[in-house]
């Protein structure tokens, strides 16, 4: 059993500008176990130097403190953009 109040290293990334309290999620995505493997099968990310890729819980947090998204929520030909924005993300889903 994983418990909240023994995270890793990721507990760190907790403090965000983010406008959204994204805590109760973070929480979440700590308790897991890490499976980087299983991650990168689904990581669209095609930024090759970053070393968060399959360590979601450090990828999401990072990106969240910059008002960003992980590669994974845009489609392959706006990730290679690198505009992870929330602005990009809310254009491109209105459209839909
Ligand atoms: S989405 Fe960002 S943090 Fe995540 S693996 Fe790609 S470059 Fe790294």
């Amino acid at each position: 059993m994983f418990f909240l109040d023994n995270r890793s290293t990721c507990s760190s990334n907790l403090n965000t500008n983010c406008p959204v309290d994204i805590k109760p999620i973070l929480y979440i995505i700590l308790a897991m176990e890490c499976n980087i493997e299983a991650n990168l099968k689904h990581c669209n990310c095609t930024y090759e130097p970053c070393a968060r890729k399959g360590k979601c819980c450090e990828c999401i947090s990072y990106h969240l403190a910059m008002n960003e998204l992980p590669a994974c929520c845009f489609p392959d030909d706006i990730e290679k953009t690198y505009d992870r924005s929330f602005a990009r993300f809310a254009e491109f889903y209105k459209k839909k």
